[in-house]
């Protein structure tokens, strides 16, 4: 018979599979029942719309059927089943095809991460089996037909005879190696173990034989062993059990079993709410990032059942874009199920559901800041960037309700604060809350501009962040006390040294004016700064937009080229001055050269380009000859 080959994609991972180092092998059978329920909840599906078919709910079930003998064991199902081009499709090539393509070499070799993050379902069972075959026959079909593979090198398919609609999958299993013991996998007790573990709340009967004894008939002593079908999973899902039931590792298998993520959750929520609406929710905040949480394939969304029967896989609802790392499920019994999309957008009850579920999330967070402060920068690591986001979007709707999980880098703390520990620790006399922008901490730390707050001995909060400024200026003031920039006009502090500086720049006003008009088009004024104290000159903003925010806005593409209103502020304290004044009177093209100069070095500590290199660096050498 003709063998066909995998697609390329499958290939790799197939090969991933079968020479897997992976440890957890045991998740191939929550992969082989999941997909036996999903065939199984697809006929459910049918039956509500379809009035032709009855859905019975004691014909529908999954059996699990270990051979020690053949080494075999069978994955049967009562299933929607696939027809031959189905067997095709879906068996011939890796569903999540797209999740390959981000992955770099190195993490396939491993596979490690790739079995963790996808699960990847059918192919999973290569790892603890030599050959697979599918008997199948789906619904309203009369053929049956056979798939078959070794793994590798490609499949066959050929028509068979199965009596009844629905799958069976039969694993040849491994033989046993030195590491390994694949024996373990025809084991009853270990089987119903697997079971219980991961698939315990899959809604159908999971039925298999299990050895039970019994007292020998006209014995009162002695015990016969005897086999009988049982029901092996409680089909009760996590989220209708009680919260003291449950142990965090049951709430991590069940994030796992869903493919929530690869990571382990940080915090999970149980919420099981019957006020005015009832409903039951588990959520999960992740630790680690998504590899696509910035990437336009990303989807948010919570999964939402409507009493037990799942309706949507990413409902994005139910969470706000700035929870959107959020993950987990919604169950609730006064929904419908067979609401519409556009219909459930509109739905009452789902807001009701979101309302308070982005309420649940916030106080969680805020908790975590409280308790767990490692944990909670770990998330913030990942996720802070997204909240600044939803500080800033929707011209700050939400800007109340994230406030308190904003944490930025300290000046005095060297680490990350919330603004409340900022303010709580305010000196008597801060009008203000100070922040600097720059690309890192280590090049804010030497902004000229930071001096004068420093030495006042105010904490400075470092944004290195595109977001940052962007967020700020939409909260504009946190428990009554504004943002200021320590590059902005007025710092409000030291009232005498500024009239010292104002009365210096009178007494030069002309040169002043002169470097002005050097330095036409470039900058909108030259003037004496009041907030320099060891550098000789620097650039600071006049009107609302701030030298970063040009540099952020100027990289956005169809920007519309926005410039901050640049002011050189010049240290009258500083030698420098002293050989303006005194080129001013002797000489005018020194001045001229001088401003240049100044205004260059000026561009170069903001990072900003200067627009010409060559005449900068002769400037230089006409100072030095
Ligand atoms: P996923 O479940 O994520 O789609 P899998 O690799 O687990 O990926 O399965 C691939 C596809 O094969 C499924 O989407 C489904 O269409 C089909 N399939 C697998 N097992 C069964 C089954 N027992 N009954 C019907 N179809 C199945
Ligand atoms: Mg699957």
């Amino acid at each position: 018979m003709e063998k066909i080959q995998f697609k390329a994609e499958s290939k790799r991972l197939l090969d991933m599979m079968i020479n897997s180092i992976y440890s957890n092998r045991e998740i191939f059978l929550r992969e082989l029942i999941s997909n036996a329920s999903d065939a199984i909840d697809k006929i459910y599906y049918k039956a509500l719309t379809d009035d032709a078919l009855t859905f019975d709910k004691d014909s529908y079930y999954i059996k699990i059927e270990p051979d020690k003998e053949n080494r075999t064991l069978k994955i049967i199902d009562t299933g929607i089943g696939m027809t031959r081009e189905e067997l095709e499709n879906n068996l011939g090539t890796i569903a999540k095809s797209g999740s390959l393509a981000f992955k770099n070499e190195n993490e396939i070799k491993d596979g490690h991460d790739i079995i963790g993050q996808f699960g990847v379902g059918f192919y999973s069972a290569f790892m603890v089996s030599d050959e697979i075959t599918v008997i199948t026959k789906a619904l309203g079909s009369d053929e049956a037909y056979k798939w078959k593979s070794k793994g590798a090198d490609g499949y066959t398919i050929e028509p068979c005879e199965k009596d009844t609609v629905g799958t069976e999958i039969i694993l040849k299993i491994k033989e046993n190696t030195e590491d390994e013991k694949y024996d373990e996998y025809l084991e009853e007790y270990r089987l119903k173990a697997i079971i219980k573990k991961h698939s315990d709340f899959i809604r159908y009967p999971i039925k298999m034989e299990v050895t039970q004894s019994r007292l020998k008939e006209g014995s009162e002593t002695e015990y016969e062993e005897y086999k009988e079908e049982k029901t092996i999973n409680s089909m009760v899902p996590i989220w209708r059990k009680n919260k003291n039931e449950l142990t965090d590792e049951d709430y991590e298998n069940f994030y796992q079993e869903k493919h929530y993520g690869f990571d382990k959750p940080i915090k999970h929520v149980h919420i099981k709410a019957d006020g005015t609406i009832r409903y039951n929710a588990i959520l999960f905040i992740p630790e680690k990032m998504p590899f696509d949480y910035y990437t336009k394939e990303f989807e948010k969304g919570l999964e939402l059942y409507s009493n037990g029967v799942l309706i949507m896989e990413k409902c994005p609802d139910l969470l706000p874009d700035y929870f959107s790392f959020v993950k987990g499920m919604v169950d609730s019994e006064d929904l419908s199920l067979n609401i519409s999309r556009e219909m459930l957008q509109q739905d009452r009850q789902l807001k009701l559901i979101a309302k308070n579920i982005k309420n649940k999330i916030k106080k969680e967070l805020e908790n975590l800041i409280k308790n767990d402060r490692e944990k909670y920068e770990t998330f913030y690591e990942s996720f802070g960037r997204q909240l600044k986001f939803g500080v800033y979007n929707n011209f700050g709707q939400d800007k109340d309700v994230l406030k308190n999980l904003l944490m930025f880098y300290s000046s005095k703390e060297k680490k990350l604060v919330t603004l409340d520990e900022y303010v709580s620790r305010m000196a008597e006399d801060q009008k203000y809350i100070y922040y600097a922008t720059g690309e890192t901490n280590e090049k804010i730390e030497k902004l000229p501009q930071t001096e004068l707050v420093a030495e006042k001995g105010y904490e400075i909060l470092y944004f290195t962040d595109d977001v940052d400024e962007f967020a700020i200026k939409m909260l504009m003031s946190y428990k009554d006390k504004e943002f200021k920039s320590v590059s902005s006009g007025d710092l409000g502090i030291d009232e005498e040294k500024e009239k010292q500086t104002e009365s210096v720049e009178k007494e030069n006003k002309d040169l002043f004016a002169y470097m002005k008009d050097v330095l036409s088009g470039k900058v909108k004024d030259v003037k004496a700064s009041k907030r320099l104290k060891t550098h000789p000159v620097c650039l600071t903003a006049g009107g609302d937009v701030s030298i970063e925010m040009e540099k952020v806005l100027n990289a956005m593409p169809n920007n519309q080229n926005i410039k901050a209103d640049k002011i050189l502020e010049v240290n009258v304290n500083h030698e420098v001055f002293q050989s303006l004044k005194t080129a001013f009177e002797q000489d005018k093209e020194k001045v001229k050269l001088y401003t240049n100069l100044l205004y260059n070095q000026a561009l170069l500590i903001e990072g900003l380009p200067i627009s010409d290199p060559v005449e900068f660096t002769n400037d230089i050498c006409k100072v030095m000859v």
